[in-house]
């Protein structure tokens, strides 16, 4: 079973394809797997699914620290 809540207040989280510890999170949607900001942005101009799951992705959630915005 997958158990990926976002770690708001975990400083413990890695991102899993820079594999360093990072404070700006993003969520894919619609699989709700987590990646760095950076990353996942870099990526997503290059495919369009998730570097994990493979599964399309709709939106791209970011979330620093407390401040939430949602890009496309
Ligand atoms: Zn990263
Ligand atoms: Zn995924």
């Amino acid at each position: 079973a997958d158990n990926q809540s976002i770690p708001l207040h975990s400083e413990e989280w890695m991102c899993p394809i820079c594999r360093e510890v990072r404070q700006d999170i993003a969520t894919a949607s619609p699989c709700n797997h987590l990646f760095c900001v950076g990353c996942i942005q870099r990526w997503a101009q290059l495919r369009a699914s998730c570097p994990l799951c493979r599964t399309a992705m709709k939106t791209i959630k970011v979330s620093v620290w407390g401040d939430n915005t949602v890009t496309q």
